[in-house]
This record gives structure tokens, C-alpha cells and sequence, in this order.
């Protein structure tokens, strides 16, 4: 089977890991961890950078910090892997689903100002006036590694009074008008889950400029214990810190993100070559000036032909695919909530699918994936 995005280790990852385990620095202190941070703030140009053991638990405590409270809204794309919903849940707040706009399929900023504008200013607070409840701040999603147009997304934050959490864990190395994701808006968070660009079997990171907030990301995911040699804790925190371990495979990739990242974008191009002609295949398309990370190449398949046909027909050719996720305001876990109507997310629900782009994919697996497609729609 040809997978849809295997990770690639064959860099220094067991030299590494072989440190950890001979020096018995395995766990959660250690010099990899440090140096994974440091790794990540220097690729990045963030100020500080807090790891942690996946993206939903970085996201999940960048909430915390800063500073949502249980019944406060968050506003996020209905198209996207369901992790930040959920984290949202775990603070207690309510996701608020806005549609992605059709060319490069992110957090559609005039969605989020149609919703803003409805809003009331209550003794200082942003009020839904649906639901009366306060909105606190926008998670932009950089789906598949193609950057949000984070200037709006800002823009909208400042003048509404609200944060800007990023969620960046599909789209490390991506760069929207020369900046990197995730150290646009207040806080960033990368993952480092098998299937993403790179990998520490799983794993997180925290990016802020706010030296206080990196503060307090860091004492929360370390189960919030004070300073010093007693056990004196004056909140409940999480057991959220990476392992040694883990950052030694992380410290290994990140060594060859760069490599992997014009791997994909290799990919993509032979994939828009091979489908130039098939005016039912259509890319998601690459904004001005953005600079993505190609994470995972997806197609809308037009005509009468379905992505679920489609994928079970790759599947027969020995090659893996994957539609988009479901839309969260149709999730049965968050459809309880507030929602514009998302008519483009849902479209892309009944007609994208994802094709192999593991960095180590080879021409040869990549001609097999195109002839399957091609041979699949010319019939
Ligand atoms: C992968 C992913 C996450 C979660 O990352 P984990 O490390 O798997 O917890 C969060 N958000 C999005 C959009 C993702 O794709």
C-alpha cells in the first residue's frame, strides 16, 4: 500500500535516542527537550517555545492561559480535524463553526466579521447576542499546511478585543507574508503526530513573544508546581510536559524539515502536471502570499464521480487516500452549538480527497498514484 503520509526517518533519530537511553535522561527533563525548543524558536523567529506531549494538549492549555473561562465562545473553521474543537470543550468553552472560504479553503475572514458585527459590547465584554454568552477568540486553522490570511484574522482580533490562538500543527515551515504560522497571533501550536510534517511519535509545541504567557504554559503543563524542592501547587495543572525521548526523534526531523518541505512542494508539482488536463480534478490553490508547506495534497473531484468512489478505487490499485473531514457543526460531539450556515465546508466534505505526499514518496509510487486516478476518471 502506498500511504497517504508515512514519516521519514532516516536522519540522526536513533543516533539520538540511543543518547537518551544510555545516559538514562528518558523522561520528561533533559537536554533534548531544552534543545527542541530552541530548535523550534530559532526556525521559527519565536521568542519562546514550550514543548509539550501532543498538539491538542498545547492547544488545550494555551486556552487555559489565556485565560478562557467555562461558557466563554471560540470562533474556528467547521472544516478541520476536530483537535481544536475539542480542546476548546476541555476548557469548558463553546466552539462557534465558521465557513472556510472556497480557493484555499481556511477560516473565511468575512465569515468572522459577519459574526463580530452582530455582537454587543456588555460592561466591556464581546456579547454573542444569540446565545448572551462572551466571545473570547478566534483559533485559526492553517488546514493542510496552506496559511490563513492572518492579516484579517488580526486585524478583526484587535478591533473586537479578542486573541488569536493558531493552530499550526499541519502547517509547520509554512510562512504567510514572510512570517511564520503560528507566530502570528498571540499563541501558536505545533504537533508532531506521525502523520504530520514532521514527528516525535507524538508531540506538541507551544510558540508565544509573550514571555509571561510562555511562563505560565510552562508551569501549567508541568502540573502546575511552584518553585523550589516541596510539593506546593496553587492550581490544578496538567501532566502535559515531552518526553526526552520523544524530543530527541523531534530535535532529528527538525534537521530535515527544510528537505521535506521541498519534497512536497516536488510532489505537488508533478501532481499538477499529471492532472493539468482534467478539468474535474481541482488542487486547493495557493494564495499570494503565502508560502505553504504542502502538508498533504488534496483535490476536489468534480463530475459525476464521488472522492469516496474514488478512494475505494485507489484503495484496489494499492493506494491510500482520505476524504476531508466531517464539517463540526454536523458533528454529532459539537452540533449542539452556535453555527453559521457553512455551505463551502460541506461541499468540501462531498468532494475532496487527500493523496499521498509522504516525503519519501518516490517517482515511481507517485506515477502508480496518477495512473490509478487518471484511470479511475477517463474510465
Ligand atoms: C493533528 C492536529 C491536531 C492535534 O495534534 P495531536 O498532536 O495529534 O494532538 C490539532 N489540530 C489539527 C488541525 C490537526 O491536524
Amino acid at each position: 500500500m502506498i500511504p497517504l503520509s508515512a514519516p521519514e526517518i532516516s536522519g540522526r533519530e536513533l543516533e539520538y535516542v540511543t543518547e537518551c537511553l544510555k545516559t538514562g535522561w528518558v523522561s520528561s527533563v533533559g537536554e533534548f527537550v531544552n534543545r527542541f525548543e530552541r530548535d523550534i524558536e530559532r526556525f521559527t523567529g519565536s521568542a519562546h517555545a514550550v514543548a509539550c506531549v501532543n498538539g491538542t494538549s498545547g492547544l488545550h492549555v494555551s486556552l487555559v492561559a489565556l485565560g478562557v473561562e467555562p461558557g466563554d465562545e471560540i470562533l474556528l473553521p467547521s472544516l478541520t480535524f476536530i483537535a481544536p474543537a475539542n480542546a476548546v470543550r476541555y476548557a469548558g468553552a463553546v466552539p462557534v463553526f465558521i465557513d472556510v472560504e472556497p480557493r484555499y479553503w481556511q477560516i473565511d475572514p468575512d465569515g468572522v466579521r459577519e459574526f463580530l458585527r452582530r455582537c454587543r459590547v456588555k460592561q466591556g465584554c464581546l456579547i454573542n447576542p444569540d446565545t448572551g454568552r462572551r466571545v473570547r477568540g478566534i483559533i485559526p486553522v492553517h488546514v493542510l499546511g496552506h496559511p490563513v490570511a492572518m492579516d484579517s484574522i488580526v486585524s478583526l482580533a484587535r478591533e473586537y478585543g479578542l486573541f488569536v490562538l493558531e493552530d499550526a500543527t499541519e502547517s509547520l515551515g509554512a510562512e504567510y507574508m514572510g512570517r511564520h504560522t503560528g507566530t502570528i497571533g498571540d499563541v501558536g501550536v505545533f504537533s508532531f503526530n506521525g502523520n504530520k510534517i514532521i514527528t516525535c511519535g507524538g508531540g506538541g509545541m507551544v510558540v508565544t513573544g509573550d514571555a509571561l504567557l510562555a511562563e505560565r504554559v510552562r508551569y501549567l503543563t508541568t502540573q502546575a508546581k511552584d518553585a523550589g524542592d516541596e510539593y506546593i501547587h496553587r492550581e490544578v495543572g496538567y501532566n502535559y510536559r515531552l518526553t526526552n525521548v520523544q524530543a530527541a526523534i523531534g530535535v532529528a526531523q527538525l534537521e530535515r524539515l527544510k528537505e521535506f518541505i521541498e519534497k512536497k512542494s516536488q510532489i505537488r508539482a508533478r501532481y499538477d502536471e499529471a492532472f493539468a488536463d482534467m478539468p474535474d480534478l481541482r488542487a486547493q490553490e495557493i494564495a499570494p502570499q503565502a508560502w505553504s508547506n504542502h502538508w498533504l495534497y488534496t483535490i476536489r473531484v468534480g463530475g459525476s464521480v464521488g472522492p469516496r468512489d474514488l478512494m475505494r478505487a485507489l484503495e484496489n490499485e494499492g493506494v491510500q487516500s482520505r476524504p476531508l473531514w466531517q464539517p463540526l457543526h454536523r458533528s454529532p460531539a459539537h452540533a449542539f452549538g452556535p453555527h453559521a450556515d457553512c455551505p463551502v465546508a460541506d461541499d468540501l466534505f462531498h468532494t475532496a480527497l487527500s493523496l499521498p505526499s509522504s516525503p519519501g514518496l518516490s517517482q515511481l509510487d507517485q506515477d502508480i498514484v496518477i495512473a490509478a486516478v487518471r484511470k479511475f476518471i477517463h474510465g
